[in-house]
């Protein structure tokens, strides 16, 4: 069975007075029997991985392809891996729409990520006007193939389905419409492979999603920056 993850996702949110948010979500999911990961501003990594009874992990959110050099703002894999972090989210659509980050781009941070030891969260999603063409299934195996690295394994790859259209946007999915990608991405990789479905994930809606085959969890934005948000989604995927 793939292993099931709660995945929070940040953004460029957060000070380290939030930090006492992560706490209060690790207070809440001690018991629980799903994978809780947070993937933090980079700024926030080194300080909120301190505690070694925390099982909450903690992850970035885009690494650079190299290990150093001459990349002003950039970050490495190996940095966030000596801060405290054990995944990194790669190909996020806000990545690919802000930084112009393409298919190879993200295989080569994924393998980047890889190297350093990180378990790389891989996002792909159409857009509401690839949706709306018809294109949905083709455009993610487009993405998948273009930017999943050979060499990809279930301890080394999460696979975050996140239409771009449901990201920040209030607009989730229909089960229906996950279900149809879900079990198309799952004849392409890996049996053991976790699938998260991303977007306008809530406590609302989380139950009826991680009731589907093959939805192995989720990636949070929005609703992971507060534990009062958060544990319950993580909650009804335990
Ligand atoms: C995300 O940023 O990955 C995401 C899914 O955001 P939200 O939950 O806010 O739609």
């Amino acid at each position: 069975m793939p292993q099931k993850y709660a995945a929070g996702n940040w953004k460029m949110n957060g000070l380290v007075s939030d930090l006492t948010e992560v706490l209060e979500i690790d207070k809440g999911v001690q018991d629980l029997a799903c994978n809780t990961v947070i993937c933090l501003p980079a700024t926030l990594i080194y300080a909120a991985d301190g505690d070694p009874r925390q099982v909450v992990e903690i992850g970035g959110q885009y690494c650079h392809p190299s290990a150093s050099g001459a990349h002003t703002g950039d970050i490495s894999a190996e940095m966030l891996s000596e801060a405290g972090a054990a995944f990194v989210v790669t190909g996020h659509s806000e990545r690919r729409t802000d930084h112009g980050e393409t298919d190879a781009d993200v295989r080569a941070q994924t393998e980047a990520a890889w190297r350093a030891g990180l378990v790389a969260i891989l996002c792909i999603g159409e857009t509401l006007a690839q949706r709306e063409a018809g294109e949905t299934l083709s455009v993610l195996a487009g993405q998948l193939k273009g930017s999943l690295p050979d060499g990809a394994t279930p301890e080394n790859t999460i696979i975050a389905y996140e239409p771009v259209w449901a990201i920040g946007t209030g607009k989730v999915a229909t089960p229906e419409q996950v279900a149809e990608v879900h079990d198309a991405l799952r004849a392409q990789v890996d049996p053991e492979m976790s699938l998260l479905y991303g977007g306008s994930v809530k406590a609302a809606n989380a139950a009826e999603l991680f009731a589907l085959t093959n939805v192995d969890g989720a990636l949070v934005g929005g609703a992971s920056l507060k534990a009062v948000d958060f544990v319950p989604i993580a909650r009804a995927l335990a």
